[in-house]
């Protein structure tokens, strides 16, 4: 898949120069990457490392201090005009470690609701999407559910559905899995590959090294704000070449 990784057509997300800080504290430092188109990466990194901020700052849930990001050419913070950018994020699905589903709303509202307001889809057409979407994650009957009556994994599900509702070219995921019960864990890892499947362009934080192995095409390793390491995942288990990255992956096992 990733052929010249700097043609146009390749790349989706392109971060240069990055640098974020919190205060006089520097989060993220001189983070240069790209995605390119269908690729699934795996951003991994000791907690604290800068990982939620990195992928936050893609979709502009958090500001950058410097540097950019761009979404197929587009400057993702640059954009002023509040039309734009909010087309601009539809783009970019986001699927959080807490769901962050709507509580008063049902399972398909919660996945009509962007399409509906944001992209101003008709009401039937977008539940009759929902509906579909709701079927591909295994959840059709829980349509006219409300999501405290779901179990973690399920509201996993909803929230990964709820993204896809937008119809987004990319998909970022926050350590999905990471509050979920470990039996639950498999069921919204098997989602996530299927996605991967089928083309999907991913960013995905986990520690879950076994769909990392599996699924990612590169792993970004990440420590205290720089990106140590881009590498596919065989060479990066078997063989990683930062010590940071050695003493990472030692400390996991
Ligand atoms: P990770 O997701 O890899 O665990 P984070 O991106 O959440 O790391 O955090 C990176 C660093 O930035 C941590 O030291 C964290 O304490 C700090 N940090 C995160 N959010 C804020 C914030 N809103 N204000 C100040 N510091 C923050
Ligand atoms: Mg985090």
């Amino acid at each position: 898949m990733i052929t010249s990784a700097s043609s146009p057509q390749q790349q989706t997300i392109r971060l240069s120069n990055v640098c974020k800080s919190y205060g006089n504290y520097p989060v993220l430092k001189n983070i240069d990457a790209e995605v390119a188109r269908g690729e699934v990466v795996v951003i991994c990194g000791p907690s604290g490392s800068g990982k939620s901020t990195l992928i936050r700052t893609i979709n502009r849930l958090e500001e950058i201090s410097s540097g950019s990001i761009t979404l197929d050419g587009q400057d993702i913070h640059a954009e002023k005009r509040t039309k734009e950018l909010n087309l601009l994020r539809s783009r970019i699905g986001f699927v959080f470690q807490n769901f962050n589903l709507f509580p008063h709303l049902s399972v398909v509202e919660n996945v009509t609701i962007s399409p509906i307001r944001v992209k101003g889809v008709a009401p039937d057409v977008a539940h009759e999407r929902a509906l579909k979407l709701l079927d591909r994650v295994g959840l059709a009957e829980k349509a006219g559910a409300y999501p405290g009556q779901l179990s973690g994994g399920q509201q996993q599900r909803v929230a990964i559905a709820r993204a896809l509702a937008m119809e987004p070219p990319v998909m970022l995921f926050d350590e999905p899995t990471s509050a979920l019960d470990p039996e639950m864990v498999g069921e919204v890892l098997a989602v996530m590959k299927g996605l991967a499947a089928e083309g999907m362009t991913m960013l995905c934080v986990t520690h879950e090294m076994g769909f990392a192995r599996e699924v990612a095409d590169r792993i970004w390793f990440i420590d205290a704000g720089q990106i140590l390491e881009i590498a596919p995942p065989e060479e990066f288990f078997k063989n990683p070449r930062h010590p940071r990255a050695q003493r990472f992956l030692t400390d996991l096992r």
